[in-house]
């Protein structure tokens, strides 16, 4: 790929600002914004509220529908970024696909893979169907009936019931048998994001453990763009929410291999610059591509600690065509605070305890609002190994006490 001009980096609010505008401003978003604004660049983060966490860091702020493509279109021509990061998945994708191909802007990666990765169907049939990579078997349904068919055809039990829009585990449950399947169909028609009445079915893969591979495509010095991978990151996840990661996970001298493989092979294919964050799931030396974010992952928060350059820092100069350096600095870990509590402008208390905890840090991300399992807060902690760093960034993270002012 040839090189482009060399970068050259402006003075925010003038200009010669690069502008760059964040779609999606919650606490991923944040990270990168403030990435960004080191490096001069003018920020501009857009959510569907106001006061989210990225807006409160940024130059500009906007409160728009994101998924409303007349809203989405008027707020980009008036804005008129350089570029474009999706950092959330409902997002109005064809206007993306129309103003980059009109070349009014860049997006991150690509607009294409905004619009791949927008609902499960997309990438799933990409990564199974196209590229023939290893996934758990899967149907998509479009009614109770459907479901039953494709359990009964060859997904059997147990297997997991996901809506094809949602996030963070909302409306996914595990079927173990023919009593669970009117449940699960419900409970994923209430948790979808957008209420599209389609799911996914797929058969329960019986991993060993999971991974993040942090995927990165930056250009290298002589102009190119390359594959990098940071160490994997394991995760734990309660009711499809990730409640704890860690870095690194170790992992056989092959099943990384695979792993890398199947991760290049995705982001080879979305192409574009940035971060991706490949989920997969692992058992022995065999590996399953199970989804990809085109962005920053939430269980990636641990890299604010254990890396060098965090996956927002690689994420910001990615976009920016500056070199990137995925080592691990530290083995480190991450934990969720939840608000625990439903209600406004929260207080925290105890955060000098938490922080007392040997080699802790702390992002409490300002949400205006909290919901009992709204993630409000992460810890983080780094060590000589990888279960202290665990130990610590679990106390660290019991220790902060949200509640209602
Ligand atoms: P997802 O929303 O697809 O990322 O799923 C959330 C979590 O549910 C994953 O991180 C896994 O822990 C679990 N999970 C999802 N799909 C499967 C599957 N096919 N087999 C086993 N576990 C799964």
């Amino acid at each position: 790929m040839p090189s482009r001009a060399p970068v050259v980096l402006g003075t925010p609010q003038s200009a010669a600002a690069v502008r760059v505008m964040l779609l999606g401003s919650g606490e991923l978003g944040k990270e990168v914004l403030i990435a960004l604004q080191r490096l001069g660049v003018e920020t501009i983060a857009v959510d569907r509220y106001a006061h989210a966490p990225g807006q409160q860091v940024a130059h500009h702020a906007r409160t728009i529908a994101m998924d409303d493509p007349r809203q989405l279109r008027a707020l980009i021509e008036a804005e008129r970024p350089h570029i474009v990061v999706p950092e959330i998945e409902a997002i109005a994708t064809p206007v993306l696909e129309e103003l980059e191909a009109a070349g009014v802007v860049r997006v991150i990666p690509t607009a294409r893979a905004a619009r791949l990765t927008m609902d499960r169907e997309g990438i799933r049939r990409l990564a199974a169907e196209t590229l023939g990579l290893p996934t758990s078997p899967y149907e998509f349904c479009d009614s109770l009936e459907e479901l039953q068919k494709a359990i009964d055809g060859g997904i059997g039990y147990p297997c997991i019931v996901k809506p094809v829009v949602s996030s963070s585990g909302k409306g996914q449950s595990k079927l173990d048998g023919p009593g669970d399947v009117k449940k699960a169909w419900n409970y994923a028609m209430a948790g979808g994001r957008v209420n599209r009445g389609r799911v996914i079915v797929e058969g329960f893969v019986d991993f060993d453990y999971e991974i993040t591979l942090l995927t990165v495509r930056a250009r290298n010095a002589r102009g190119e763009i390359e594959t990098r991978f940071c160490a994997p990151i394991g995760h734990l996840q309660v009711a499809g929410d990730y409640v704890e990661s860690w870095q690194p996970h170790p992992m056989s001298s092959r099943a990384l291999a695979r792993a890398q493989e199947v991760a290049s092979r995705v982001t080879d294919d979305l192409g574009g610059q940035g971060v991706f964050g490949v989920e997969l799931f692992v058992k022995g030396d065999e590996v399953w591509f199970s989804e990809v974010s085109p962005r920053p992952h939430d269980t990636g928060m641990v890299t604010m600690i254990s890396q060098w350059q965090s996956e927002f820092e690689l994420h910001a100069r990615a976009i920016l065509d500056l070199p990137v350096n995925t080592a691990l600095k530290s083995p480190g870990a991450s934990a969720v605070i939840y608000g625990g509590v439903e209600g406004k402008a929260l207080v925290f208390e105890s955060v000098a305890d938490a922080l007392a905890v040997a080699d802790t840090d702390l992002r409490l991300f300002g949400k205006p609002e909290s919901f009992v399992r709204r993630r409000m807060g992460v810890a983080l902690a780094f060590a000589d190994d990888v279960d202290s760093a665990r130990r610590n960034a679990k106390l660290a993270a019991g220790k902060v006490k949200p509640r209602l002012a």
